[in-house]
This record gives C-alpha cells, structure tokens and sequence, in this order.
C-alpha cells in the first residue's frame, strides 16, 4: 500500500456489495486501504476480514455478537448508535453504504455531514430520506457516488454533459426471474424459489425487492435524488439481459447507453477510483456472445410494486417512508413464510393508502413515517 492510498469504511462488509468491495480492495492493495468495516451479525466473517485486511476499527449492529469480538489491538463499536461512532471515529476518505435496508440511512448522515465522500449501494436510505440525504452532501460539500449498477450507468452517462440538456432517464429492468409468469402463478412463488435470482447473486432483501419490481421503484428514487431529476423524466424499460445498465435520452434526441457485463465489480470499482478509471481483469463484454438485445415495456398489472413506487415518488411527503418501510416488513414476513409473494404490494398498497401522510422536515419525521409503516404492516397480518 503506498502512502496515497485511499482509506476507505466499508459498511455492510459481509454481503455482497460488501465482500465484492474487498475484492476490489484485495486486487488494488497499493491504491486502497480499509480503515473501518461494519455489519450486521455476522462476527466470524467480520473478524476474518479484520485479520486479512489489518483493519482496526470495527462494529457490528449485533450489541452480543460486537461484545464477543476478539480481535487484537481494535477498536470495536457496538449497536446502530456505535455504527455512527464508527464512521466518526476511522475519517475515512470514503465510506461505501453496503447495508442493507434503512438501517444504512444513519451511518450515511453522519458521513455525509463530516464531509466524508460516500460511494452508496444502499438504496434505502434515498427512498426514504433522499431529500434529507442530498441536502446533507450538499451543505458539507461532501460527493455521492452510485455503486448501483443502473445509477452508475446514468452517472457515466450524464458525465461532461449538461443536465439541463437531460430529456429522459431510462432505467433497464433485468424482469426479474418472474417477468414470464402469470397472476396465478406469481401467487404460488415460495421464498425459495424467488431467491433464486437469473443474473445478480445479491442479499436476500434486494433479491426479493428485484422480483417484485419494488427494487426497480427504489432506483427511480436513486435517480431523482442523486441527479435531481424530476420523476417525470425517468421510464423504466425491461431489458432482460442486463446488458445495457441504463440510458439517457437528450433534448435533440440522442441517447447514451453504458453496457457492459452484468458484474457489480465494474460500478463498484468506478466508484472507489472515481474519477479516474483504473484498468482490471474483469471479464469482458462479448456483444457476439449475448447475440440479442430485447426491450420491453414492464407490466405494472402483475408486478404493482413499479406503479406504487412512483405514485409515493410523485407524491412525496412522508409517503416514500412509508413506502420503503412497508416493502421491509412485507418482504421480510414473505422470507418467514408468513405471506404469499403478491402479498407484498398488497401489503405496500394498503399501507400507502391509509397513511395520513405529513411534511418531511427532518430525520424524525422520517422515523415517524418508518415506524407508523410498520406497525400497520405488522398489524395487517
Ligand atoms: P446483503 O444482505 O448481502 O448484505 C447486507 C449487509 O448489511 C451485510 O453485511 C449485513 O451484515 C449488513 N447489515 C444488515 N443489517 C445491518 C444493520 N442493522 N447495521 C449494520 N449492518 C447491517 O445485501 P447486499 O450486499 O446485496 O445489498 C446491500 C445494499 O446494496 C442494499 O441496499 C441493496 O439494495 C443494494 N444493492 C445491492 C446490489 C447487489 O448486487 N447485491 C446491487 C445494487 C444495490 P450481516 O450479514 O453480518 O448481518
């Protein structure tokens, strides 16, 4: 490692975005450095990756699990409020947001308003609080990068070109592995069988919210707060091969794709080298091997989850909270078995529907909406 190297948190390790991120790290040792990792439960893998990489700032979500890390000469953090303290106490030069769920949304706050570049998988925190979240980059300064594969895409897209120039921003949908299935059919999907995912290995809650299309409405939010855009602006096109990670559409016409291999590596590593583009050894895109490009429009009748995620996105207030925090609950109830997969946006849409929806100032708004969401998600059950 040299002495510029980039000292980076990861937070969220564990996962996938996360242990693809030390694969990053692990294939660039003189350009990166891991200052701080965190997670949620999972202390044997925490403690592995401490020992690989010489980290020595380290937290875990689990308060029990944190106490029972034995790691020599580290500084451990414990629970969602040491998490924070975490990101205080590494200053890192860029913190990588690979939690999943809300829970990331603090952590980020706390970056962001240290300064701290934030490279951001973690889409959540962008549904439920994406105006709270840019205005925090914004006053310290502080840039946001997208990991996520289709916002990256826009991102590199849109880079040298005028926003004001944008006409439309359109996101591709891989399907999901249920796009061929009927409404009876798609009532009969087990955990199982949807956690199986077509293209992207990924964590349990992303791969169910990719089935539903929820996910597809969460980047729709990505896209609105990271490059703000007025949700007018962005489609969504169901592009099976996951080939073109996303286009934009300019006011004379033209449209830009970035293509390339279905591989997080590739976003993950354009955002730690962010700006410049540092040479690997990824596999490469052969055009001639994928054969065809489809399009299609996608179909809201069947997958509702799209639809409710750009009503609560043109809505605003304190409906994207509840958005996000219902999908949460309902999902993790469908992982349980407690529900059918149909289920999920019934669950979204009734919770959507009854919510008395206020302003949102602040992060305890947030929370309010977050919480009300679901204990009637939980109540309806
Ligand atoms: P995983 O479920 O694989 O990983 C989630 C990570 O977050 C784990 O390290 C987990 O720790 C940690 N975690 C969970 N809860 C908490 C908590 N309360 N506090 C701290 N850490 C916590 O998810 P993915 O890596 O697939 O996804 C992460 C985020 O990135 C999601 O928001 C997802 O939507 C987004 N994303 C993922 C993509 C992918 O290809 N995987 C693509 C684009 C976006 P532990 O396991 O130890 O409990």
């Amino acid at each position: 490692m040299t002495a510029d190297a980039k000292r980076i948190a990861v937070l969220g390790s564990t996962g996938s975005i996360g242990e693809q991120t030390l694969e990053m790290v692990r294939a660039h040792p003189d350009r990166l450095q891991v200052v701080a990792l965190a997670a949620g439960h999972n202390a044997a893998r925490i403690t592995a990756q401490a020992a690989e990489f010489g980290v020595g700032v380290l937290g875990l979500a689990d308060e029990a699990g944190a106490r029972g890390l034995r790691v020599p000469g580290a500084r451990v953090f414990a629970g969602a409020e040491g998490i924070c303290e975490l990101v205080r106490a590494a200053e890192p030069d860029l913190v990588i947001g690979a939690i999943s769920g809300v829970a990331g949304l603090r952590p980020l706050l706390v970056a962001l308003e240290a300064g701290v570049d934030c490279a951001l998988a973690n889409k959540e925190p962008l549904v439920a609080a994406g105006g709270i979240v840019t205005e925090a980059a914004r006053q310290s300064g502080a840039t946001l990068l997208p990991i996520d594969s289709e916002i990256s895409a826009i991102f590199q897209c849109l880079r040298g070109e005028q926003a004001s120039e944008v006409e439309m921003i359109m996101l591709t949908a891989s399907g999901g592995p249920f796009s061929r299935l009927s409404a009876e059919e798609l009532a009969g999907v087990t955990p199982e069988r949807a956690l199986d995912h077509p293209t992207w290995k990924m964590g349990r809650k992303v791969t169910i919210d990719s089935a539903t299309l929820a996910n597809k409405g969460f980047e729709v939010f990505e896209v609105r707060w990271m490059f703000d855009v007025d949700v007018r602006r962005i489609e969504v096109v169901v592009h099976h091969q996951s080939i073109i990670h996303s286009m934009v559409q300019f006011q004379d016409g033209a449209v830009i794709a970035q293509m390339g291999p279905p591989d997080m590596r590739m976003p993950i590593a354009f955002a730690l080298f962010y700006p410049e583009r540092v040479a690997n050894d990824l596999p490469r895109l052969s055009l001639a091997e994928v054969g065809s490009l489809t399009f299609a429009e996608p179909d809201t009748d069947r997958f509702p989850c799209l639809r409710l995620a750009f009503s609560a996105a043109r809505a605003g207030r304190s409906y994207p909270a509840v958005l996000n925090a219902a999908d949460e609950v309902a999902v993790g109830l469908f992982l349980d078995g407690r529900i059918g997969f149909t289920r999920i946006p019934e669950l979204i849409e009734r919770a959507l529907t009854e919510h008395q929806a206020f302003e949102v100032h602040a992060l305890d708004d947030v929370e309010e909406a977050d919480r009300w969401a679901r204990d009637y998600v939980r109540g309806l059950v």
